[in-house]
């Protein structure tokens, strides 16, 4: 049988550096893309697409011409960024960017790469809790919120589109994860929020597709 194919965004580094380490070594084909690469993920081996800046146009035609032809068992939209406005001091530009990022770069790169998708393809969305109304118990972080609840929706309504192709999508948190985004602290590093995600990863099918989830298999509220 042939090496299954997966496509990463954000593998420069944090959780996206370990992802393709995880499935390097797990004998997949590795496309790792990213903005400009990291001596780790240079060192790594895999197929590194740079230049994908994933809010511009030109970065996912870059990332859709690398992989063309390329069959993908799973994509996973990983990049993403967060900011801090408070209310009282509301930044429009930087909760722009983030929804930029974080919700519509991953729909765009989805698009982008769905003729690629094999039969029985997996669609990872890299979410955050934090995008849940449910679990919203503390306030603040205006545009890293929005932006995730609306990377929630949209992985939502791609689930039910992609069903049909055979294509099953999962919204997975990571978990507190010790990487540059919130400053190294966290629960678990990198690499054991990478494993972590990739069970989560195995056990989706098109019977769960859909569903958010925490990294520890817990499933979340919207
Ligand atoms: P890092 O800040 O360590 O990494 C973010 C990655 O996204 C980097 O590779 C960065 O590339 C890339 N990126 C950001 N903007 C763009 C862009 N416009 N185009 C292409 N790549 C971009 O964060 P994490 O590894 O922690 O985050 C990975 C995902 O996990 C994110 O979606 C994040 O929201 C989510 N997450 C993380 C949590 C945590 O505790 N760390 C908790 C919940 C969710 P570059 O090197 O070029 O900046």
């Amino acid at each position: 049988m042939s090496a299954k194919n997966v496509v990463i965004t954000g593998a420069s580094r944090g959780i996206g550096l370990s992802f393709a380490k995880l499935y390097q070594a797990r004998g997949y084909h590795v496309y790792a893309a990213c903005r400009r690469a990291s001596a780790e993920l240079k060192a790594l081996g895999v197929n590194v697409i740079d230049d994908v800046d994933v809010t511009k146009d030109s970065g996912i035609e870059r990332l859709a011409n690398a992989v063309k032809g390329v069959s993908i068992d799973l994509l996973i939209n990983n990049a993403g960024i967060l900011r801090d406005e408070k209310l009282g001091a509301i930044d429009k530009d930087s909760i722009r960017r983030q929804f930029e990022t974080n919700a519509l770069a991953p729909l765009a790169v989805t698009e982008a790469l769905m003729s690629n998708f094999s039969a029985n393809a997996k669609l990872a969305l890299i979410t955050s809790r934090m995008g849940s109304v449910a679990d919203n118990t503390s306030g603040g972080r205006y545009g890293y919120r929005m932006s995730k609840s609306a990377l929630n929706i949209a992985g939502m309504s791609l689930s039910h589109d992609l069903k049909p192709r055979g294509v099953a999508v999962a919204l997975l948190h990571p978990g507190l994860v010790g990487t540059e985004m919130i400053g190294g602290y966290g629960d678990i590093t990198p690499d054991q929020a990478a494993e972590r995600l990739a069970k989560r990863i195995e056990e989706l099918n098109l019977d769960n597709t859909g569903t958010f989830w925490h990294s520890n298999g817990e499933v979340l509220p919207w």
